[in-house]
């Protein structure tokens, strides 16, 4: 077996690796490069690797840093079968389409910019071939993807369907176990059930994101949530969270269900305004197989995500009305940086009142509006118009949904712990720093941690 490191190596984004093994070329993951403009769309454009010698692709989730450029190779020729999961492949078909909208207005802007035409990376007939590939199979079963090649899903407990990967091939007599860990998620987080190690690895692929970081407790975020509500209400304001349409949006309405129903906090409206977290939600509904059983909610209701307190707006001039309309409410609108989408509109109409809390419940990048309101400037730049920034401004870090360093050693220790002939782990997913912290913890347990540079190649 020979692994080469193509995406997400010593970086976040991207996420790719080749795997050679019994004569065959395995894909696992074909992610979006993100990140500055020019840079992610040189690398977005150059193919891991021709596209008649890949024989299967195997996907994590449906992240987009993981998904992304599936479309791509489908453009380019690729036609056999992506493996995942059921609910990734139902999420991968609406983020997809996303995704390929947003290639095709970022394309039709270069366009017009460098007066020539500018192709999109892929469009949306070929997000929805790329989903046509996509073969769901249920969690923890072994399924033969190729002569002498299986794979095994199991869950990750990072975003609905999400999957650790055992690969397993057959050469010469003998068996290698891959196990690649996907994104890591968290214990107790809402709706989606812990991440399950895998077991009886030969060699580790995993994920570094905050090799050195600890997060605040799941719990301690829920609590806060309730806090901002209760103020806010108080004050008759209005909340606006910006929220990824998919997977913290459901997260959000999934706490705000629980609270209102203990009496934590007053039943105020909620609006879910945006098209994609509409979808989203509909994708969660139609996945109750992958719940987490042990919570209260999953266990006691089947509406998780409809109760009378929340409505989803799907039409332009639904969402324009709540501008005139008086709080309290909640507003949870895209996109999750604010960068674009329907929480612009709302914080041009509602950052410059006192009355208000902008909530803060995902990570800012550099350069974004989120991180503007992160740093709370004076002033926030908006369609061209300086907005004073008066809204209070709250940062809840407790709903990430990737393991901190503790839940990542947790992670591998267990995956040890099943597995006498390990020996290598190979460190993805992360920044420099962040993954040379967490493989010098790797090395204390005697295991020998790698951090590969893109390119690079592994024989085992
Ligand atoms: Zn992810
Ligand atoms: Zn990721």
């Amino acid at each position: 077996m020979e692994i080469q490191f193509s995406g997400a190596a010593r970086e976040v984004t991207g996420s790719c690796h080749i795997v050679r093994a019994a004569g065959k070329t395995i894909l696992l993951d074909c992610g979006l490069f993100q990140g500055r403009r020019k840079e992610s769309q040189e690398k977005n454009l150059r193919l891991p690797l021709p596209v008649e010698e890949i024989d299967v692709i195997v996907l994590s989730h449906a992240h987009i840093d993981h998904a992304g450029r599936l479309p791509f190779l489908v453009r380019e020729g690729y036609r056999g079968a992506i493996w995942c999961t059921a609910a990734t492949r139902d999420l991968a078909a609406i983020m997809l389409a996303d995704s390929a909208h947003i290639q095709e207005k970022d394309a039709e802007f270069l366009s017009r910019r460098q007066r020539e035409a500018v192709p999109p990376l892929y469009d949306g007939e070929d997000a929805k071939r790329a989903v046509d590939c996509m073969i769901g199979v249920p969690y923890d079963r072994q399924v033969e993807i190729l002569p002498g090649i299986s794979v095994t899903f199991r869950d990750a407990g990072h975003i609905l369907g999400s999957a650790s990967v055992m690969l397993e091939a057959r050469e010469d007599g003998s068996t290698t176990r891959l196990a690649f860990s996907g994104d890591i998620g968290r214990s107790g987080l809402a709706i989606i059930r812990d991440p399950r190690p895998l077991e009886r690895a030969d060699v580790v692929i995993m994920e570094s994101t905050y090799g050195n970081r600890e997060h605040e407790p799941v719990t301690g975020a829920r609590d806060e949530l309730a806090r901002v509500v209760r103020e806010t209400a108080g004050r008759g304001g209005k909340l606006l969270i910006p929220a990824f349409a998919v997977g913290r949006t459901q997260e959000i309405v999934y706490d705000l269900h629980e609270l209102m129903l203990d009496g934590q906090v007053p039943r105020i409206p909620i609006f879910i305004d945006s098209p994609l977290a509409t979808d989203a939600t509909a994708v969660f509904e139609a996945h109750p197989e992958v719940f987490d059983r042990t919570e209260d909610l999953v266990r006691t209701t089947n509406k998780l995500f409809h109760f009378d307190a929340v409505k989803y707006t799907r039409e332009v001039e639904e969402s324009k009305k709540l501008n005139t309309m008086r709080g309290p409410m909640i507003i949870v609108a895209a996109s999750g940086m604010a960068e674009s989408g329907r929480i612009v509109h709302h914080l041009r109409n509602g950052a410059d009142d006192p009355r208000n809390t902008i909530l803060v419940v995902g990570f800012m990048a550099e350069h974004t509006l989120g991180r503007r309101i992160v740093e709370r400037r004076p002033t926030i730049r908006l369609f061209g118009e300086e907005i004073p920034l008066r809204a209070r401004v709250e940062i809840l870090n407790g709903y990430s949904a990737h393991a901190d360093r503790t839940g990542l050693l947790h992670w591998l220790d267990a995956v040890k712990s099943t597995s006498p002939s390990l020996e290598r782990v190979f460190l993805v997913h992360g920044e420099p720093e962040a993954q040379d912290a967490l493989a010098a913890d790797i090395e204390q347990r005697g295991l020998t941690a790698t951090c590969p540079l893109p390119g690079t190649h592994a024989a085992l």
